[in-house]
């Protein structure tokens, strides 16, 4: 059995520790694949909760803010497919110390 069956990916911290991307699709057909750790930095950054469920109600579709269409919430799956949006990658001391405080 593989091991995200035994033991579930539930954060982007997890994700990003496993090298899944990010896919997040909206209803009107807009989508984006992020790369986990720079998502993870992104939000952590905020202080806003990294859980996947969480991460999901807080993306917002461009197209549809800028379309002003009534927001669908986004659909959001991990992939190993490469990453088409670029966000800053996470400072590399602060991951480590990350890395180290939840293993
Ligand atoms: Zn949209």
């Amino acid at each position: 059995m593989s091991r995200d069956l035994v033991n579930p990916i539930q954060d982007l911290f997890d994700a990003a520790v496993r090298h899944h991307t990010i896919k997040v699709s909206c209803g009107c057909g807009n989508v984006g694949i992020f790369d986990p750790h720079a998502l993870w930095w992104h939000f952590e950054r905020k202080g806003w909760n990294d859980k996947l469920s969480a991460v999901r109600k807080r993306m917002r579709c461009l197209q549809c803010y800028v379309g002003k269409r009534k927001r669908t919430l986004a659909a959001l799956e991990l992939t190993s497919e490469a990453h088409t949006r670029q966000l800053p990658m996470p400072d590399i001391i602060e991951w480590k110390r990350q890395l180290r405080r939840r293993r």
